[in-house]
């Protein structure tokens, strides 16, 4: 699975934004089959699908976005200005 990590990267780094999979695939110079199989992995570790809209392109699909879970890993990486 050698995508997961920069489309893991790409998803939390636009949160709260999401990305739809041709977006994120074309910010990522990947395919989108690439995207998507990687987000297949990620669905395991952290990411889970939603029907939102894309903040780039806006249409609306069943788009990867992170659980609640890794998004308390991501405020964890990246709260540096809290206490
Ligand atoms: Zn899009």
């Amino acid at each position: 699975m050698p995508f997961t990590p920069p489309v893991a990267a790409a998803v939390r780094k636009s949160h709260p934004f999401v990305l739809c999979y041709t977006c994120l695939a074309k910010s990522l110079a990947l395919t989108e089959p690439d995207v998507r199989s990687a987000a297949q992995q990620l669905m395991l570790n952290g990411f889970t699908t939603q029907l939102r809209a894309c903040s780039t392109c806006m249409r609306t699909d069943k788009l990867l976005v992170l659980t609640p879970d890794g998004e308390s890993q991501t405020l964890g990486e990246t709260s540096p200005l809290l206490p």
